[in-house]
């Protein structure tokens, strides 16, 4: 396996990396191991500071960083911006609260007082992909360095300069040795490090097949874990939906990042009575995309992170409309060089076509029309995904019982809402277990102590 840097826009192969060998991964959770074994009995506002300092730094490397993901994996510069200012805004909301998250809580007993106190567990793994370098990582890293659990990352081998950066950035902001180190290792060598005692759980985010071979060697070494996978997130456009919010928003929840988000919106559902609007809407929102070189300002549909994704993406489509799918707008042949991507819409997609229980990651929107707001619950609960989900209705509260009824880990009631360090992300079925951001997201590696005093 290759880490190496390509340019998914002009092909140019950028930079090639050596892996490291088992004698540096050794030194990696040694350190970690140390640190962890220091930081048990320190406080953990002790650690806040520093994380402050790493926030502070990222900010204002702002255009260095944005620009890294730009030539790395393809994603425009105005977004490439947005997702260093949320990689900050993650570290300073753990900053911030962390000490507050994991305080200790009192319990009456029939024993006696007793207090559930948090403990760090140890060395953790994480595995991360290439659609949100920076963001990916700092997720796992804020909330578990305020717990003082140490880090080592295997990022994506196709944003390997992204997480050379971050681990740069760490040591420059002054964390302690130890903390996270960036590996560029194989497969093998992340099960090694799974098995290792010293190495107490591992965090991933990436595809199905990916979540099931990772979480398999967890389990089989009784480690915890973590698994933020796919989604093909519903979006509900119930009767009374207001339809000019909507088309102020729809473009984007497809195609943000070129479509590699795992939770945006992927299938609309929409009632017989919007639903011809609806497409027409889809359709202008599509037709109306400048797809092109990232770097430039003009262009507001990017290039997909590989050349490989552009051809699995390709035969998903072709696979779709070789069961019965119609292309309501672009076309199963991609024209444009390199890996860009041009946008496609699918319809009369049957519960037989194997497009209905896939996710699409790029720039493919799928819709559905339905009776009434019964059948469109239904149809998005009909997914072995449940990551995220949007509901449009005019009756905001009984869209809320709507979105109650939605299978997965977050549903947004008339409106688009991405992701925000204060809300818990993660989801249900194939789209994995355990919860990153927010409160819940700081407790997956952490050891609830109750101590119970007579
Ligand atoms: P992968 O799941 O293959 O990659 C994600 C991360 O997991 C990468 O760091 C990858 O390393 C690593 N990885 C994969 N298999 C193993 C393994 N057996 N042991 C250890 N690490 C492993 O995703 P892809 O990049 O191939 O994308 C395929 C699909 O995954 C997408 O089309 C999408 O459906 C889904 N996906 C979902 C994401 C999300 O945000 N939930 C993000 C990215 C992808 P390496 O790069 O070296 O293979």
């Amino acid at each position: 396996m290759s880490y190496q840097t390509v340019n998914p826009f002009t092909d140019e192969i950028i930079k090639t990396y050596d892996n490291h060998d088992d004698a540096y991964v050794e030194e990696a959770i040694t350190k970690g191991h140390a640190l962890y074994k220091k930081w048990r009995n320190d406080p953990v506002a002790s650690r806040a500071d520093a994380l402050h300092s790493l926030a502070n730094l990222i900010e204002s490397k702002t255009d260095e960083l944005a620009k890294i993901l730009t030539i790395e994996m393809g994603k425009r510069l105005v977004e490439a911006k947005g997702e260093v200012a949320i990689t900050v805004a993650i570290a300073r909301y753990y900053a911030e609260h962390g000490a507050e998250f994991l305080k200790p809580r009192d319990i009456i007993s029939s024993i006696g007082p007793a207090q559930i106190i948090s403990r760090p567990t140890g060395v953790l793994m994480m595995v991360e992909p290439w659609n949100f370098p920076y963001y990916q990582i700092m997720r796992v890293f804020a909330p578990n360095y305020m717990a003082g659990n140490p880090m080592l990352l295997k990022h994506a081998s196709n944003t390997p300069l992204a997480a050379a950066t971050f681990e740069r950035l760490v040591k420059e902001a002054g964390l302690p040795e130890g903390v996270f180190t960036n590996l560029f290792i194989d497969y093998d060598q992340v099960n090694k490090i799974i098995a290792d005692d010293r190495v107490q759980g591992v965090a991933l985010t990436g595809s199905e097949r990916a979540g099931q071979l990772v979480a398999a060697e967890a389990g089989k070494y009784l480690k915890q874990s973590s698994l933020e996978l796919g989604g093909s997130d519903p979006f509900i456009v119930l009767d009374d939906a207001n339809l000019s919010e909507i088309k102020k928003i729809i473009g984007g929840a497809r195609l943000h990042n070129a479509g590699q988000v795992c939770s945006s919106s992927k299938r609309f559902i929409v009632t017989e009575r919007n639903y011809d609007k609806v497409l027409d809407m889809l359709k202008t929102a599509f037709s109306e995309v400048v797809l092109g070189d990232p770097l430039r300002p003009e262009t507001t549909l990017a290039p997909l992170s590989t050349k490989k994704a552009k051809q699995n993406l390709t035969k998903q489509v072709q696979a779709a409309v070789d069961a019965g799918a119609t292309i309501a707008f672009g076309s199963v042949e991609q024209s444009q060089p390199a890996a860009l991507f041009e946008p496609v819409i699918l319809t009369n997609i049957t519960k037989e076509n194997p497009a209905f229980y896939q996710e699409f990651f790029g720039p493919v929107g799928e819709i559905f029309k339905v009776k009434d707001e019964a059948e469109a619950i239904a149809l998005a609960n009909d997914s072995h995904y449940g990551l995220s989900g949007v509901v449009f209705g005019a009756d905001a509260e009984h869209a809320a019982e709507v979105a109650a009824q939605i299978e997965t880990g977050v549903v947004f009631v008339n409106s688009f809402g991405g992701t925000l360090p204060e809300l818990p992300f993660g989801g249900v079925k194939n789209s994995g277990y355990g919860r990153e951001l927010g409160d819940l997201g700081i407790d997956t590696f952490v050891n609830k102590e109750t101590i119970v005093t007579k």
